[in-house]
């Protein structure tokens, strides 16, 4: 296993952050593959997700066995509802306790993962409407995943205890989703971030909040972690931390501010989707409608979030298109 050093490579496998803090990195910023972590102490694991499907989370189990062979998960905690945080949940020992929001449980259902498979399914087919979608899908075999809901939930905070370790669970969502969660470990300085901050944004808002995503990552900046296990891309460390959350807030406040003005002068979200310039964010092309409509949710709560099959065939469709004229651009949107 590597040890960290300054900088962790970005490569797929487990890496020790800190003394029995792990992090299991995808190794890839392709849709749908999301890290997981561990913490383990005095005889006692905690999970942290559990990755988009079985396979994938076996090969994080397999890389974690020789870690948790004397020391059996207690705990699994999900970060958030998404699929690629949550489908591996199954194979977890049926005695350790799933953790996760009150929010985010409401949203952990076998509907979620059978709407994932047909649409997937679908999206083979070169007529389908989600065929854009094709690529995504191929690394993952969603037919098994039997979705296993939270045992415990909470609101707000929690506190856990693994061997002699504390870890404080905090809810800070709606953001990303409607119940987002980070865990951190005080005596460690390790924060596990989910979605919320990655060094690439994950530049999706399903039923959440993109003005509460701005506060979330402030919050973040405020337990000074040293090392931050993003749920996709590399570990951020040191000045990244702080480089990623500027990034962060910034990018959210942008789209903030600019739908908001298009929304006081009555624009539909949709035509303001098609108005706002993210240039230099290229891939946000292919949720933007979808954001927006957020967005346009956080000012008057009677607009609906965006369907998630609209959302998935607009996305299909601006992959199609992308792909004809910049086949590289359209590749790495996270669910
Ligand atoms: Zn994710």
């Amino acid at each position: 296993m590597r040890q960290f050093p300054t900088t962790l490579p970005f490569i797929k496998g487990l890496a020790e952050l800190r003394d029995g803090v792990y992090a299991y990195q995808s190794g890839s910023t392709d849709f749908g593959l999301s890290n997981a972590g561990a913490v383990v102490d005095d005889g006692e694991a905690l999970i942290v997700d559990t990755l988009y499907d079985l396979n994938h989370a076996q090969e994080f189990l397999d890389a974690i066995d020789p870690v948790t062979a004397c020391a059996p998960v207690k705990y699994v905690f999900n970060t958030h509802s998404d699929g690629d945080h949550i489908f591996g949940n199954q194979l977890f020992p049926d005695d350790a306790e799933v953790v996760a929001t009150v929010a985010a449980n409401a949203a952990m259902t076998q509907e979620q993962a059978d709407l994932t498979a047909s649409a997937f399914d679908d999206s083979r087919r070169p007529d389908s409407p989600l065929h854009g979608l094709a690529d995504f899908g191929r690394p993952f075999d969603f037919h098994p995943v039997r979705v296993r809901p939270a045992d415990v939930v909470f609101s707000g905070e929690k506190a856990l205890r693994v061997g002699r370790l504390d870890v404080e669970l905090h809810e800070l969502g709606p953001a990303h989703t409607v119940g987002d969660s980070i865990a951190y470990v005080p005596s460690k300085k390790v924060l596990f971030a989910g979605d919320l901050l990655t060094r690439d944004i994950v530049k999706v808002v399903w039923s959440g909040s993109v003005a509460n995503w701005v506060k979330a990552l402030e919050r973040i900046r405020t337990f000074d972690a040293e090392v931050v296990v993003a749920g996709h891309g590399p570990v951020l460390s040191g000045g990244e931390i702080g480089a990623a959350l500027e990034l962060g807030i910034a990018f959210w406040s942008y789209l903030y501010e600019t739908a908001g003005a298009l929304f006081e002068q009555g624009v539909p979200a949709d035509e303001a989707a098609a108005r706002i310039d993210v240039d230099t964010f290229p891939d946000a092309a292919l949720t933007l409608p979808t954001i927006i409509t957020a967005i346009y949710h956080d000012m008057d709560p009677d607009v609906a979030f965006k369907p998630v099959p609209e959302t998935l065939e607009f996305m299909a469709s601006k992959i199609t298109q992308l792909s004809r004229s910049c086949p590289e651009s359209a590749t790495s949107a996270d669910p």
